[in-house]
């Protein structure tokens, strides 16, 4: 079989690698006579493996004993329940910037329980762009600033992080960081909370990680569930109930794939390159377009479209022959996306660039 490239949003490609080991391991993980599947999650073996994810986490990004970490279930999607639940402490009202479709979503759980006040927007350019900090309007009470560094869908990245100390507050800064989490350094001080899904850069699906200032823990809304209160995961050690143990280990194996590799900086490197690859080509015709502002370009998901929609079936089908694989945009945007992720090679990338090119000139 040649060799295929995976360009999913996510479930997405993970390192070859790390698949090959965990099928080496699968029935048998390291003469324990199991697979991790089938261990207890308060067995020796599995501690040993959830301890070395957290160690391996908070050393690859540098991640300070005060922030807590957590292994959850439930998506990103229960976040946007869980931190307003948690983060409000009293207050009525938290700040949100809208920037795309996973922002909507975020917002839209909020106001469940909150007043939200929209910061700032680039609805009135079909979220094509990040609203620059001098432009936001940030309510002083607000319990949190939620913002989402990567919109998955729009490929729209803040290539900054948001700066509240300007306002003079102690507000923390909250993240959706699921789609470009461990895929460039991350300076977590400056942030209250982070939280991603696993199933990007970090491993399968069933797995959302949590980072939180310890300090912000203790106070949830009256009537939160026990399982969406972060205080509870954090004193148990995110064993209060089952965790989700196989994502867990292969997300441990994905972050020692990543030590050995240099780390985040060095994907971040290889990012630029890869995210550079394919902008420039899309900038160089206009058989294809980008519909999002240069500088707020997102290094995790291209999405781009055919000047004439007609073609895209014979794209996607010509592509598959190639072996470039689930390039076809979001139901709710159409065109294409192109996720390249921290296991997407650069070769990968340059196979897409050159079947593109060649696609751009059969059909000029
Ligand atoms: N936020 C972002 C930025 C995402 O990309 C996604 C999933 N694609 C979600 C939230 C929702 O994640 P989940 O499906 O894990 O709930």
């Amino acid at each position: 079989m040649e060799h295929i490239y995976n360009f999913s949003a996510g479930p997405a490609v993970l390192p070859a690698e790390v698949l090959q080991q965990a099928r080496d391991e699968m029935l048998d993980w390291h003469g324990s006579g199991m697979s991790v599947m089938e261990m207890s999650h308060r067995g020796k073996e599995f501690m040993s493996i959830a301890a070395k994810v957290e160690a391996d986490l908070r050393e690859l990004i540098g991640i300070p004993g005060n922030y807590k970490i957590l292994f959850l279930s439930g998506g990103a999607s229960s976040q946007f329940a869980m931190v307003p639940m948690n983060l409000l402490r009293g207050k009525k009202s938290a700040s949100y910037v809208n920037t795309g479709e996973w922002s909507k979503k975020a917002i839209k759980e909020a106001k469940r329980y909150c007043t939200v006040n929209i910061a700032a927007s680039s609805e009135d350019a079909n979220f094509t762009y990040v609203p620059p900090q001098d432009r936001w309007n940030i309510d002083p009470d607000a319990a949190y600033l939620h913002y989402t560094p990567n919109e998955t869908i729009g490929g729209v990245e803040f290539n900054w992080i948001p700066d509240l100390t300007r306002l003079n507050t102690d507000m923390p800064l909250v993240a959706d960081i699921s789609s470009t989490f461990m895929s460039r350094p991350l300076d977590i001080t400056r942030f209250g909370l982070i939280y991603a899904g696993a199933q990007k850069n970090f491993g399968p699906a069933g797995l959302t990680v949590v980072i939180v200032r310890e300090d912000l823990l203790g106070t949830t809304l009256a009537g939160t569930p026990t399982m969406f209160d972060y205080k509870i995961h954090a004193d148990n050690d995110s064993m209060y109930n089952t965790p989700p143990t196989y994502p867990m280990y292969i997300a441990g194996l994905v972050l020692e794939w990543l030590k050995k590799n240099g780390g985040l900086a060095a994907m971040e490197k290889i990012n630029i390159a890869k995210a550079k690859l394919l902008y420039d080509m899309l900038d160089t015709t206009d058989f294809y377009h980008c519909p999002v502002a240069k500088s707020d370009r997102s290094r995790m998901n291209v999405p781009f479209t055919l000047k004439d929609a007609s073609l895209d079936e014979a794209f996607l089908k010509q592509a598959k022959s190639r072996g470039l694989i689930q390039l076809k945009g979001h139901r709710s945007v159409g065109g294409m996306r192109a996720s390249i992720y921290n296991a997407m090679p650069l070769e990968g990338v340059a196979a897409l660039v050159e079947f593109m090119k060649e696609f751009a000139s059969n059909h000029a």
